[in-house]
């Protein structure tokens, strides 16, 4: 069976006492397993970057940048098999796997310009002779732990920025679909980083305890569920480190009685069932403003949710493939009973779904589920599976409670013609990032991604210029010249050629 190895010094490390079973989503087969480490483990990946880090801080940012040029490309040319190996181990279609690549590329598109975004400040006469100026330096070695839904992109975000400040970078992947970020790892070596200035470690809470608790780690990036990025970020900050935790979400599109309603379907068709709901920017709640609004959505919904085709992650007909493990099936199917129970209307029923000829894969129907109302526990809890549910608003200040109380403030959406009514909206609403007419509003690689309440714990965003500040420490440099006194003896001289 295929072994995948943790990346320690630009190599594999051959041992491990402990593994992890790696699926094929759409077989439901064990197709690998991962190596699971342990303290000693992180400890030999801290020991390698310790070895490298002061170097590649003092190469200058030009240098860097090269290093990072070199990278893109290299995944731009592999980007293929990238995205088949991806699929494979996730379930999502191999062109959502393309998107999970490429927008990860973006940021180390971003990551190019580090000369450019290291520059810093300077005031010159701050007082007589005294100038100022500051500057932003590396942290030394960050780390970063990932979920298993964007195992390309996720990664990229971190350590693109990371590494491009100065810093040496230890990656824990989700211990799910490890290989691409393995795969990841080498072609930064190929690309010419000194090896151990990127590491992948598999492993899980194990892991994960051992990197909060290790003391040459200063700060770590999470993002995955919210008990544990509430749990990472405690934990390390109690351990005096630099925490970014960044947690799940629950967010709702809302639509106003003017929305051109061909386009909220055609936008929700991929943004609640793209990637098989597994997405932390997918639409799964629906508000339509009004019962007239919420009929004539419904009317429309139907008929395009049943056209919905589910398919293996490798069918390049599929809009959507399985979700990522048996457990996972499971739960999402449990939440659909649950929401039945509590009285949510089942209008288009995914559970028990058998593709043909695939009947062991972990497929999940598309379902639609209305009259969803904010005291369910299911309105309440993250599903990520391919569930819409329609939460019926009785006005638009309802529609702006309701993304604003829930407990997650990811992303929200609003579908408009009215210029004053999203406006308002984006002004008042309760949540990090606002897509006005534009369904899963993640930010580009320039500007920063972050989520509010439950949804991300601590001050500073994901990559952009946040990510910049994140992960480098600002020094602050006052400077006077004196001209060496009255008698001229150490007076400025000016340095003559020859
Ligand atoms: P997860 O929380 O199960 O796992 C995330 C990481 O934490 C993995 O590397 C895993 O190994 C590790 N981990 C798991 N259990 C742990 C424990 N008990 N102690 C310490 N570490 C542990 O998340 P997931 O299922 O891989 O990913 C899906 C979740 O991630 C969803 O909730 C989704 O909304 C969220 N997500 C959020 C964002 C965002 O930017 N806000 C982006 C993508 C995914």
């Amino acid at each position: 069976m295929r072994q995948v190895d943790h990346f320690i010094a630009g190599g594999p490390t051959g041992s491990a006492t402990r593994k992890h079973q790696i699926w094929n989503p759409s077989t439901g087969e064990v197709q690998a397993e991962v190596a699971l480490g342990d303290a000693a483990l992180l400890q030999k990946a801290v020991d390698e970057a310790k070895k490298v880090q002061p170097e590649w801080a003092a190469t200058n940012p030009q240098r860097r940048a090269r290093v990072m040029f070199e990278f893109k490309r290299l995944v731009e040319a592999n980007k293929q098999e990238l995205a088949e190996l991806l699929s494979s181990e996730h379930g999502k279609v191999v062109e959502d796997a393309h998107g999970d690549v490429q927008r990860g590329l973006e940021v180390i598109e971003f990551a190019c310009g580090i000369p450019q975004a290291l520059k810093g400040e300077y005031t010159q006469g701050a007082g007589p002779g005294i100038d100022v100026y500051s500057m932003r330096q590396p942290l030394g070695i960050g780390a970063g732990i990932t979920p298993f839904n964007f195992p390309a992109m996720i990664p990229m975000w971190m350590f693109g920025m990371a590494i491009a400040a100065g810093n040496a970078f230890i990656l824990k992947p989700s211990e799910r679909d490890p290989s691409v970020p393995v795969r990841l790892a080498e072609l930064f070596v190929e690309a010419g980083a000194p090896e151990g200035l990127l590491q992948v470690v598999h492993g899980d809470k194990e892991m994960v305890d051992a990197i909060l608790d290790h003391p040459d780690i200063p700060a770590i990036s999470f993002v995955g569920s919210s008990d544990i990025a509430q749990y990472i970020y405690s934990r390390g900050t109690a351990n005096a480190k630099r925490v970014q935790a960044f947690g799940g979400a629950k967010n709702h599109g809302i639509v106003m009685p003017d929305a051109d309603l061909d386009q909220v379907v055609n936008d929700l068709a991929g943004a609640a069932f793209g990637s098989a709901g597994e997405r932390c920017m997918a639409l799964p709640v629906v508000v339509p403003v009004g019962e007239d609004t919420a009929d004539r959505l419904r009317e429309k919904l139907i008929p395009a949710i049943n056209a919905l085709r589910v398919g293996v992650s490798n069918d390049p007909e599929a809009h959507y493939g399985p979700v990522v493990t048996p457990e996972h099936k499971a739960r999402v199917e449990s939440w659909i009973d649950t929401a039945e129970k509590e009285g949510a209307e089942v209008v288009i029923d995914g559970r028990g779904f058998s593709l043909q000829g695939h009947e062991d894969g972990f497929f999940v129907g598309p379902t639609l589920l209305d009259r969803v109302t904010p005291g369910m526990e299911s309105y309440k809890e993250e599903i990520f599976g391919p569930v819409l549910q329609i939460v019926r608003a009785k006005d638009f200040e309802d529609a702006v409670r309701l993304p604003s109380e829930h407990q997650y403030g990811n992303g929200v959406a609003i579908f408009t013609r009215n210029g004053h009514a999203a406006r308002e909206f984006a002004n008042r609403v309760n949540v990090g990032m606002v897509g006005i007419n534009v369904p899963i509003p993640v930010p580009v690689s320039y500007h920063s991604f972050g989520g509010w309440k439950r949804s991300g714990f601590g001050d500073i965003d994901q990559y952009g210029m946040e990510g910049l500040k994140f992960w480098t420490k600002a020094k602050k440099v006052t400077q006077r010249w004196p001209d060496g006194g009255g008698d001229g003896s150490n007076a400025f001289v000016i340095p003559t050629m020859g």
